[in-house]
């Protein structure tokens, strides 16, 4: 299947290329798959052009040879690899119009998602506009990455960071809107800013719910505990 770019956000993301695929809808929500197919043909040499996907690297990470290939003629050299389903390594480059933004909370192993309505601070302590701020201009920064609320639906959301079912809390708002498309016996498991306000009680209310996350922490924190007693014996 064709993939599609998009680069109208050049003008003040000038390493950042979108990569709509039927799966991955434009970062700004506003095109879909078939809304950049038709718009390539139309005019093949306008800000929307047809990716050939050529060879998949890595099926699970959305690892393909021409959109590593597209990325790097389009951010002259800058950018060279794109992992499509992952915001930890090689994530899809942000430009600033991105609808919401999927953040990693360390304390949780788990992720955040805020949108760019909500005018709060997120669970981590952060507002949108200062997520955004480090997340766009065209950057690859593992940990923030601009998505689209279409996006977050989709079965293969981040599937190579654990895809939705690492996803432990976003505003009300954006659970009540993309709800029903999720899993159901996670969405209760997904705290809001109604639940809770900082990470403790997040941490807490993961426990309570029996968040698929927390089965993660023995690993995670074993792992932590491993490295410090090296750079311990190493001193
Ligand atoms: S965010 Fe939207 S307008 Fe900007 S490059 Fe992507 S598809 Fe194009």
């Amino acid at each position: 299947e064709m993939f599609y770019g998009c680069v109208l956000c050049q003008s003040f993301a000038p390493t950042h290329a979108c990569c709509i695929t039927p799966d991955r809808t434009s970062l700004c929500g506003s095109i879909n798959w078939f809304d950049a197919r038709a718009a390539a043909k139309v005019d093949p040499k306008g800000p929307l052009f047809e990716i050939p996907p050529g060879e998949c690297v890595n099926l699970e990470a959305g690892e393909y040879t021409g959109i590593n290939e597209m990325i790097k003629k389009r951010s002259l050299g800058e950018i060279e690899r794109i992992y499509l389903y992952s915001g930890m390594e090689f994530p899809h480059t942000s430009c600033g119009c991105f609808e919401a933004i999927d953040f990693y909370i360390p304390e949780v192993n788990g992720h955040g998602i805020v949108d760019r309505n909500y005018s709060d601070v997120a669970i981590n302590g952060l507002p949108f506009s200062a997520m955004a701020n480090q997340t766009g201009g065209g950057k690859q920064l593992p940990g923030f990455n601009g998505v689209s609320i279409q996006y977050i639906i989709n079965k293969n959301y981040q599937r190579f960071d654990g895809g939705i079912n690492t996803v432990v809390w976003m505003p009300k708002a954006v659970k009540d809107r993309v709800g029903e498309f999720l899993p159901q016996d996670l969405l209760p498991k997904i705290a809001t800013e109604e639940e809770v306000t900082d990470i403790n009680d997040l941490k807490k209310w993961l426990e309570d719910v029996d968040h698929p996350i927390v089965k993660t922490w023995a690993e995670v924190l074993g792992e932590e505990e491993e490295e410090e007693d090296c750079l311990y014996q190493n001193r």
